[in-house]
Formats: C-alpha cells, sequence, structure tokens
C-alpha cells in the first residue's frame, strides 16, 4: 500500500481528524491513532478500502500514476472555470436607496440624490454587456434600490432579448421599498425574473437595522410579500438576511419561528460584511469571532431539529458549504473559486459606466475611488479597457493551491480566494490567513460542519434533502 498526499486537520474540541485530497474527497477519522494507523498503512477492512476508493491509498505505483492524473485533471478542470465569458453579471442602474440599513455595503445614496444614475441608455447597456458575457449568463440587477428604476430594467432586459434570446435569466435584488405596478409585476411574471429580497429573519431586528425614513420596514416587507404572492410570484422570491449583533442576541430560534410564521422554508444567511458605512457600523452591530461561531453552531443545531420536527426550514448560506464538501465541482460561488471568479465568472457594470470584476470591487471603489480598480468603463457604444496589469495580478494571486497556509489546509479543495477582501483589510491580494475574517468564517462553519456530520447530528438524508431544490 502507498499513500498518495493529503491534507489533514484536527476537528476542534474532539478528537476526530478530518483529511482531504486533491481529488476532493475526503473523510473523517476517530482519532490521531486513526491518523497515525493511515499513515504507517495498518489500518485494515472496509475502512482501508474505502480510503483506497477515495484516493487516499495506492496499491501499486501505477495507480499512484493515476491518482496523479486524476488530481490533474480536477485541477484542471477547476481552474478552465475561468477561461469562459463571465456568467454573472451585474448591472447597478441606480446607487440611490429609500431605505437606511445600518449596515449598508454599498454606500447608498439618498433617494433625492441626481449623481447616482446610470444614465447611459439601456441599449448602450446591452451592447457592452453582450460583449462581455458568457453565451448563458445571468443577469443581476442591483443597487442602491434598482426598483426604483423599473422602465431602466424592463428596457435592458428587452435590448439584452434582442441580442441574447432567452440565452440568459434575470433576478433583481431589492429591499422591496418602491410601489410595483401591475404592468412592472406581469412584465416579471412574464419573463420569469427573480427576486432576491432582503429580510433580516426577524421581524423587529429588520425593521430597527434595515429602517427606513419611510415606512415600517417590515410592514413594508409584509405588504410587498402579499403583493408578489397576489401576481402569483412568491415562487419565484428568495431571502437574504445579514445577521447582526441584535440577531445573535434573539437567537437562531427567533428567526426559523419568524421565517416559518412568514411561510420562508429558504433564507440565505451571512455575516456583516467590510465595505461601505458598515465597516463603521460594525463596531455597534459586530459582533467577535466567537460570538459569531457560537452563533451558526447553534443555529445549525436549530436546523437540525427543525428537520427532526419534520420542518423544512434551511439556510442557504450552511448549503453553500455543505455543498462545496459533497460536489466540489458544482462550485460556482465567486469568492469560493480558485483561482478567484473576479471578473472570469462575474462582472458590474456599476451606475457610473465602471466595469468591476466582482460586487465587492465597486463597493471597495465606492468608498476608495482607487482609479485601479474598475476593469474597464463604458463610453458611448465604446468599452475603454483600463491597463489590466493589476487586475491580472489580482487573479495570479488567488490560486489558494500555492498561498501561503491555503496550500496546507485540509479544507482547500472545498475552498477559494477573495482577493478584493483582503485588499480591503489587509492592503494585498493573498493576505496573511491568521489575520483573515474570509479564511475564519471558512474555517469556523467547516469545523462545525464536519464536527456535526462526524458525530453523527448531521445524516446523509439531511445533506439530501437540503441541497435538493
Ligand atoms: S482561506 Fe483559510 S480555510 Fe480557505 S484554504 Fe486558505 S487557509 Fe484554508
Amino acid at each position: 500500500m502507498m499513500i498518495n498526499p493529503f491534507f489533514f486537520r484536527d476537528i476542534p474540541s474532539t478528537d476526530k481528524v478530518f483529511i482531504s485530497n486533491l481529488l476532493g474527497e475526503w473523510s473523517i477519522l476517530k482519532s490521531r491513532e486513526e491518523l497515525y494507523a493511515l499513515v504507517s498503512s495498518s489500518l485494515k477492512g472496509g475502512q482501508l478500502n474505502e480510503l483506497a476508493a477515495k484516493g487516499f491509498y495506492s496499491e501499486s505505483d501505477t495507480e499512484a500514476l493515476s491518482f496523479s492524473k486524476a488530481a490533474e485533471l480536477n485541477l484542471t478542470a477547476k481552474f478552465s472555470k475561468g477561461l469562459f465569458r463571465p456568467s454573472l453579471i451585474m448591472v447597478v442602474p441606480t446607487l440611490r436607496c429609500d431605505h437606511d440599513c445600518a449596515y449598508c455595503q454599498v454606500s447608498r445614496a439618498p433617494l433625492s440624490s441626481v449623481d447616482h444614475e446610470l444614465e447611459m441608455k439601456p441599449a448602450q447597456i446591452a451592447q457592452a454587456i453582450d460583449k462581455i458575457a458568457a453565451p448563458a449568463f445571468k443577469l443581476e440587477i442591483q443597487g442602491g434600490e434598482p426598483l426604483l428604476r423599473p422602465r431602466f430594467i424592463i428596457d435592458l432586459v428587452k435590448e439584452l432579448r434582442v441580442l441574447r434570446g432567452h440565452g440568459f435569466d434575470v433576478v433583481i435584488a431589492s429591499a422591496l421599498g418602491p410601489d410595483m405596478s401591475d404592468d412592472f409585476l406581469e412584465w416579471m411574471h412574464t419573463e420569469n425574473v427573480s427576486l432576491s429580497v432582503s429580510f433580516d429573519g426577524i421581524p423587529s431586528v429588520h425593521s430597527k437595522i434595515r429602517k427606513s425614513r419611510l415606512f415600517d420596514s417590515f410592514e413594508r416587507f409584509k405588504q410587498q410579500l402579499k403583493r408578489l404572492s397576489d401576481a402569483n410570484l412568491s415562487k419565484n422570491v428568495g431571502f437574504v438576511s445579514t445577521i447582526t449583533r441584535e440577531i445573535i442576541e434573539l437567537g437562531p430560534r427567533k428567526i426559523i419561528s419568524a421565517c416559518s410564521d412568514l411561510g420562508i422554508r429558504r433564507i440565505y444567511s451571512r455575516p456583516i460584511a467590510n465595505y461601505g458605512f458598515a465597516t463603521v457600523t460594525k463596531k455597534l452591530i459586530g459582533y467577535s469571532r466567537k460570538e459569531y461561531s457560537d452563533f451558526l453552531e447553534a443555529y445549525i443545531d436549530e436546523i437540525v431539529k427543525s428537520f427532526q420536527r419534520g420542518e423544512v426550514f434551511f439556510d442557504e448560506g450552511i448549503g453553500l458549504y455543505l455543498s462545496n464538501l459533497y460536489s466540489p465541482e458544482l462550485n460556482v460561488h465567486v469568492d469560493m473559486q480558485s483561482p478567484s471568479g473576479y471578473a472570469l465568472s462575474a462582472c458590474i457594470v456599476n451606475y457610473d459606466g465602471n466595469i468591476f470584476g466582482s460586487d465587492e470591487a465597486r463597493m471597495l471603489f465606492e468608498s476608495t475611488k482607487n482609479p485601479l480598480l474598475p476593469l474597464a468603463r463604458i463610453s458611448g457604444s465604446e468599452l475603454l479597457e483600463n491597463n489590466i496589469e493589476g487586475h491580472e495580478g489580482l487573479i495570479s494571486s488567488s490560486f489558494s493551491e500555492c498561498s501561503p497556509l491555503c496550500d496546507t489546509c485540509a479544507y482547500m479543495p472545498f475552498c477559494g480566494s477573495d482577493p478584493v477582501h483582503h485588499l480591503a483589510s489587509q492592503g494585498d491580494f493573498v493576505g496573511l490567513k491568521p489575520n483573515s475574517g474570509y479564511c475564519h468564517h471558512i474555517t469556523d462553519i467547516y469545523d462545525i460542519l464536519i464536527k456535526k456530520i462526524g458525530n453523527g447530528e448531521i445524516t446523509n438524508k439531511m445533506v439530501v434533502s437540503w441541497l435538493k431544490r
């Protein structure tokens, strides 16, 4: 028996050890003793067969060579994802917003602003998108509050249909503040538009943290959900929540019961970002790494309990990591790719005509105005490219397989890199991982999931049910 290269990590607060390899296979060993037995090739029976089948062992030189070839092919497939045009195109028709969320990461502009609208015609934007987008892509309309510009959205989609037919899907990210006319709702229905709606899980927190000067934001959210339901659009609505200190203090059970009351079965939760106004407000509404990981663990416990009660609630923010563990080849999340999906799988056309390689890059630009951040600029019918040297450097620094510490990390086959996060927080594209909020979040969530899978709290049946859509 020969051992093939593998990674290992002691799972905190257990005796167990997580092992993984470049094929994206993994297993949980009972103890360090089992790890030593693996290394000394003294494992026996079913466990030996299972680990050999996952590529941790080879029986001969030929098999070891096959492992190397398979690992090479796996890496080639992973790296090749970036050789195509971006499949996620975001457009910001306005940075104005009717909400005043405490953790706003995009540095929203006031409703009355006249300087934060995309002035170019939809046809011009559609032509630019046609030049940069993959044959099949998702068009995500971002803001500010994009529903302040329904006519622009309709016209942009119309122009793009002329150029690209039905080769793209449309999703609008909104807090649902503005009125939606009957015509607009009908258009959304006809175009099968999805809505990614902000809802902070607990009504009182939503009204307080995601507040508006114009209305009670939770009441408004509820009215608008009803309107969408009446227009037969409920199935097109997804929910995104930002976890704040208040939510952590109130506890995860409250999120699940509030969502059940509203008929929400799936939500996508995420921690407060490190961009825009959130960089300041985080001191008031944020939390420590430990507080967040304790919350996550309690949240996962509650989701497990709710599954055991026969309920169907799930958080897709957790599902992203489970999906990476069980199907790493399906990962398309921009910040969880190696190399980063920056400009390779995503692009964003900003309200000012600048084009960025990721949503986070435009957020960082809004607060720094660093002229090196835009990739290009739309001017008239032309696409003016900026010097791409820095962007090439960003992408070439984003291979986790050769980043310090990532290159020996057991979670690396299921992780990625977020160069803009590290640029914003540490001043370079790679970042020192022991100081990286990105790395902390990922290691903590995988540690919790692996611990719960290892001790049988999370079962295969749950994973299959949660990841089924
Ligand atoms: S970012 Fe952290 S968790 Fe991800 S591969 Fe690197 S060291 Fe591991």
